[in-house]
């Protein structure tokens, strides 16, 4: 069997032109990633193709249903992956210019087996966050998502009292919504007898995660928070 000239990276809203038959107007392309002789991605986003499915279909020698079902699951990883370069960054980012033993105290804390191993988490965590800021950056099936500490929203999150995520919410930039919000989850918080914790991060699941670390993380969370917005 042939190795096939191209692998599917995802799916695409944004262009709505076939970059091989040139028609317009299509609800989706797919991201085409070419391959190298040993069927090795060849190249960065710059030199992906988007192609409708009819093309695309031709150009992989499947049927259409299969360029979809396979572009469909190439998209659902790439957005996990954003998802968890989200997290990484709502954790580690405000940590990245704290003194090391802070940052290795938040580092091993979330990697237990790795404390006393030869595993500097100095260089862990940078490598973390250089991952994590290349995905959101990458540009293959869509434009480049927010990933700084200015791009963090501010949530808040209730915890039972058994210490289970009760609600996730974002936190209003208008001050007056914002004090309602406070309030009515201040309330609500005390009619479960939960807890409640405000955190910055650039999504909803990564809040939750931020709310579930560990007390020093939480505070140089709130710290960056603090620092981009003075
Ligand atoms: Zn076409």
């Amino acid at each position: 069997m042939p190795i096939p000239k191209w692998t599917i990276k995802g799916i695409v809203d944004d262009y709505d032109t076939c970059g091989c038959c040139g028609r317009r107007g299509l609800k989706r392309t797919v991201a085409l990633m070419p391959l190298d002789a040993d069927g090795n991605e060849d190249g960065t986003a710059e030199d992906v193709a988007y192609y409708g499915t009819a093309c695309a279909a031709t150009a992989l020698g499947w049927t259409q249903g299969k360029v979809t079902d396979t572009a469909r699951a190439a998209q659902a990883q790439q957005d996990q992956r954003d998802a968890q370069a989200r997290r990484m960054i709502s954790i580690y980012a405000p940590v990245e210019f704290a003194p090391v033993w802070d940052q290795a105290s938040v580092y091993y804390g979330r990697n237990h087996g790795q404390r006393d191993t030869g595993v500097r988490a100095t260089d862990e965590v940078a490598k973390l966050l250089a991952e994590a800021r290349a995905q959101l950056a990458d540009t293959t099936t869509g434009p480049a998502r927010p990933s700084r500490i200015e791009d963090f929203r501010r949530y808040v999150v209730i915890f039972t009292r058994d210490r289970r995520v009760y609600l996730v919410q974002h936190l209003s930039d208008d001050e007056a919504e914002r004090q309602a919000q406070g309030d009515a989850a201040v309330r609500r918080t005390e009619e479960i007898r939960g807890s409640l914790a405000v955190v910055a991060a650039l999504d909803s699941e990564s809040a939750r995660d931020v709310a579930y670390a560990d007390d020093l993380t939480r505070r140089w969370n709130a710290h960056a928070w603090q620092a981009a917005h003075a």
